[in-house]
């Protein structure tokens, strides 16, 4: 087979497509080459090399040797020097080049060929004397480190002693003789601690090089790197070899990066930074500053321009430029090299772009003609977008961060540290900005959660009760914070670095990245309109897949809305239970003696109940709302401390003592597993019927009265058994034909169930005759197919996701080859019973956009997500099409 391919002189035996033979950088450099552009010649040993290397046990395919000797012969004609040659040496670097870009992740190694002859060769290159040993031994460094696995600390020392023994400070100011000395020092060195010698033959450096870089493929960072970022470790890197070019021979040489449209913005204009003087590492390292390459895009004009500085080149880099977004059609990344004025570039790949300027761009390039609506789409990924869906902090603030988290739920917020749910709504009712500070929270925060800005826990995962309840009210939360501990007595939490922050003192949370900072960071707004507003057009006409919300409140429900959702496609009621003005009428109605005490404590919520809905319909103008009737565990209701019992025991009339028995023996020891979800609604189904009236009374009267046509969609939650179903449907027909008839106008309704038990899902036929629709409830499908604790699985799944033995946490993205399994017979058994079914998807899966995938190619008519997530899910609904 062929193992190497050439790319100089407007000839490439690869292209761009061939990225998965050449890896990104060497198929890119031989595109780059064939059209036309300055590439200083070289070539590219393929990843088959890499594969066949660690197949056999590090060893090469037999013809791999004349090959390479074959194109290093080329690139010798083609520059004029000769590998070796101690008149005219030929220099190369060696570097390797994933299919995916692997930043940093592997091994270069620059300025090979050098020894103690051919470092004369360069003196007459270059008549620099201190230019030559400098590249010397720069290389005798890397080489060392990276094939010999020297320690490289040993020569910085040796070279840090040189320089105090010379009284200065700067590498720069050491001399051609300086360097040469170091060179000598530096082998002893190696000689002296790994018991070899340095090479100086120029063909055994290039293979220990090559075998460097094949080597580190296996190296623990790439490992890391690609178990990170999902890269097959039999994918393999290719190596290229490539003639040196050098922008440290003077201040007609130069080094820089560009970007071809700014990728933080995506605005349409050339934006990047050189160095004169500076091979490539110095621009990225930032030991100098780099400068711009124009005048437009410089925010210190003080500061000289290559545009000033090295105007041909700069024209011709503009137009290279040009060459390149014609040619490849997306945002260019670039790296080139000016040797004294000759232009060089040095590698070119799609830029990596904020999700602003991904849309900007995308949309830009539409409207230019390079690309159509589609690949526009494409373009933009839907987790990216998360980004802009909320404030952000502003990035050209100062921040003072104190604690790092969980990024639980993105945005960013800003306000005065409070320790309780009751003290952030107080504060709330003020004006007052807050924050809520807790170890952990538990659906009795849930008032304290609205009321603040954002939340910040000290324990729990990304599917704790505050992370999940957060993304869902699109708040800004960090969670899972071991940084801090919090002190309620004394209202103040410490930080493991021993900042104190009290009650009162302000902070702010970043939750995309997890940060706690001190004070109050400036944040802006997100931006819906424009650019995001015609890709979002674009979005929906593509998609099948329908996208609903998640919303418990008419505000939800407005901007869920205004993100663009088709419906509500689970309104949690629960929730509504908790508002500070209810909560004892519901504990009241749970503690009730008998079914008459119950039905009082009832008539008081069935107002309020019936209210919240009025004004959620109201929001929704006649979209599909599914509401979901009382599910969560009793117990979680019930009052724990003595000064609410007491105070509970008063006002219905009876004995703490009694009170508290009757507590305890309410008290579950699996309440996820317990008295909950439709076995409520059978047990008590008083509760269920003043629920579905609140519904029908609502929809009735608005119906009546504000000319929509609402057709409510009444959920039934955790059933497993159609005999449960059953029942509860036919109490819900009735109550809600009272209605009807008692209002005297003729509202529809569907009555449906949420599948998130095994068994539910596995006799979905039977089920389906009782159901219009169903809902996959697949936060609880995970955890009961899993058997896995939603509140508890914080503890230990991180260590399963670290450690490989899941890919994913099963609570973000839907298990497709288990639970999904579940869902896919449960779709098909659905169907089969009742074609018409309306099936869609409520768990968080609703707005992870590989389960959005997922749920499009099984054929669901919707998914429901927080209402933050809705265009994610919309993006990923087209994506999913495309
Ligand atoms: C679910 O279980 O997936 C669901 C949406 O219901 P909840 O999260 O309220 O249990
Ligand atoms: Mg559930």
């Amino acid at each position: 087979g062929k193992y190497v391919y050439f790319f100089g002189n407007g000839q490439a035996e690869g292209k761009a497509e061939m990225k998965n033979l050449l890896g990104g950088k060497g198929a890119n450099l031989a595109e780059m080459t064939a059209i036309g552009l300055p590439v200083p010649p070289g070539f590219t040993i393929t990843t088959e090399v890499c594969t066949y290397y660690y197949a056999n046990n590090r060893s090469y395919p037999p013809s791999l040797a004349a090959e390479v000797a074959e194109h290093l012969k080329k690139m010798e004609s083609l520059m004029g020097r000769t590998f070796g040659d101690r008149n005219n040496p030929l220099l190369v670097s060696v570097r390797s080049g994933a299919r995916a870009s692997m930043p940093g992740m592997m091994d270069t190694i620059l300025n090979l060929g050098l020894n103690d002859e051919t470092v004369q060769g360069i003196i007459a290159q270059s008549g620099d004397e201190r230019f030559a040993y400098d590249a010397y031994r720069r290389f005798v460094q890397m080489y060392s480190d990276v094939v010999m696995g020297m320690d490289k600390d040993l020569l910085e020392h040796l070279l840090e002693q040189k320089k105090d023994e010379k009284g200065v400070h700067l590498d720069t100011d050491l001399t051609a003789a300086d360097w040469k000395e170091l060179v000598g020092k530096f082998k002893a060195k190696i000689r002296e601690t790994i018991g070899k010698e340095f090479p100086e033959d120029p063909q055994e450096q290039l293979w220990g090089a090559v075998g460097a870089v094949f080597g580190s493929w296996m190296n623990q960072r790439a490992i890391t790197y690609r178990r990170l970022n999902n890269i097959p470790a039999d994918w393999g890197t290719a190596v290229n070899v490539q003639s040196m070019v050098y922008g440290n021979m003077g201040n007609d040489c130069a080094t820089g990066v560009a970007f071809t449209r700014d990728p933080s913005t995506g605005e349409n204009y050339f934006y990047g930074e050189y160095l004169v003087n500076a091979q490539g590492e110095d621009v990225v390292a930032g030991i100098r500053t780099p400068q711009p390459i124009n005048r437009a895009n410089s925010k210190d004009t003080t500061l000289p321009a290559m545009e000033d500085v090295l105007p041909e080149c700069y024209q011709q880099l503009v137009q290279i430029r040009g060459i390149l977004e014609k040619h490849y059609k997306d945002m260019q990344d670039i790296e080139f090299t000016i040797e004294k004025g000759k232009l060089f570039m040095l590698q070119t790949r799609n830029g990596k772009r904020t999700a602003k300027a991904a849309i900007k761009i995308a949309v830009d390039m539409v409207r230019e003609g390079l690309i159509d609506e589609k690949t526009a789409v494409l373009r933009v990924s839907p987790s990216q977008l998360d980004q802009l869906l909320h404030p952000s902090l502003d990035p050209k603030a100062q921040k003072r961060v104190i604690a790092k988290g969980l990024p639980a739920s993105p945005g960013a917020a800003s306000g005065e540290v409070v320790f309780t749910a009751d003290e952030a709504e107080a504060a709330a009712r003020l004006g007052l900005k807050v924050i809520l500070v807790r170890v952990e929270t538990s659906p009795e925060d849930i008032h304290g959660m609205h009321a603040a800005q954002g939340i910040l826990t000290a324990r729990g995962g990304m599917t704790s009760h505050a992370a999940v309840v957060a993304r869902g009210m699109g708040k800004c939360c960090v969670a899972g914070c071991g940084d801090i501990k919090v002190d309620y007595a004394g209202s103040q939490f410490a930080t493991a670095k021993g900042q104190v922050v009290k009650k009162g003192d302000v902070i702010t949370l970043d939750g995309s990245t997890g940060e706690v900072m001190l004070g109050e960071v400036p944040t802006v707004p997100p931006q819906l309109t424009g650019d995001f507003g015609t890709l979002m057009e674009w979005v929906d006409r593509f998609r099948k897949l329908k996208v609903r919300t998640n919303a418990d409140t008419p505000n939800d429900s407005r901007v869920a809305r205004e993100f663009g959702a088709e419906g509500i496609g689970l309104c949690r009621t629960e929730h509504m239970f908790f508002e500070a003005d209810r909560v004892a009428a519901v504990r009241e109605m749970i503690l009730a003696e008998d079914v008459e005490g119950r039905k009082r404590a009832l008539a008081k919520i069935l107002p309020m109940q019936k209210g919240d809905f009025v004004g959620i319909f109201r929001e929704m103008k006649g979209l599909p709302v599914t509401i979901r009737l009382l599910d969560p565990p009793l117990h979680e209701f019930l009052p724990h401390e003595d000064k609410d019992i007491d105070a509970l025991a008063k006002s219905m009339g009876v004995t703490a003592q009694s009170l508290r028995a009757k507590v305890d023996y309410l008290h579950e020891f699996n309440p996820m597993l317990g008295h909950r979800g439709c076995r409520l609604g059978l047990t008590f189904p008083e509760i269920y019927d003043m629920q579905v009236q609140a519904i029908m009374e609502a929809a009735c009267e608005l119906t009546k009265n504000e000319g929509f046509s609402i057709v409510p969609e009444i959920m039934i939650p955790l059933v497993g058994v159609v005999t449960e179903l059953a029942r509860l449907r036919e109490n819900t027909v009735r109550v809600c034909e009272e209605v009807i008839a008692a209002c005297g106008v003729k509202v529809d309704y569907l009555i449906g169930t949420m599948i998130e038990l095994p068994r539910a899902a596995l006799t979905a036929d039977e089920i389906a005759r009782e159901a219009e629709f169903f809902s996959f409830g697949t936060n609880d499908l995970t955890q009961t197919t899993f058997g896995l604790s939603r509140d508890d699985a914080g503890k230990f799944l991180p260590f399963y996701v670290e450690s490989g033995l899941l890919e994913e946490d099963p609570f973000v993205s839907l298990d497709q080859n288990g639970v999904g399994q579940l869902v896919k017979v449960a779709v098909e058994k659905g169907r089969a019973t009742r074609p018409d079914i309306k099936l869609g998807i409520c768990g968080e899966h609703g707005g992870d956009p590989s389960s959005v995938i997922f749920c499009h190619r099984i054929g669901l008519d919707y998914v429901s997500c927080s209402p933050f997530r809705v265009p994610i899910a919309r993006l990923a609904a087209a994506h999913a099409v495309l």
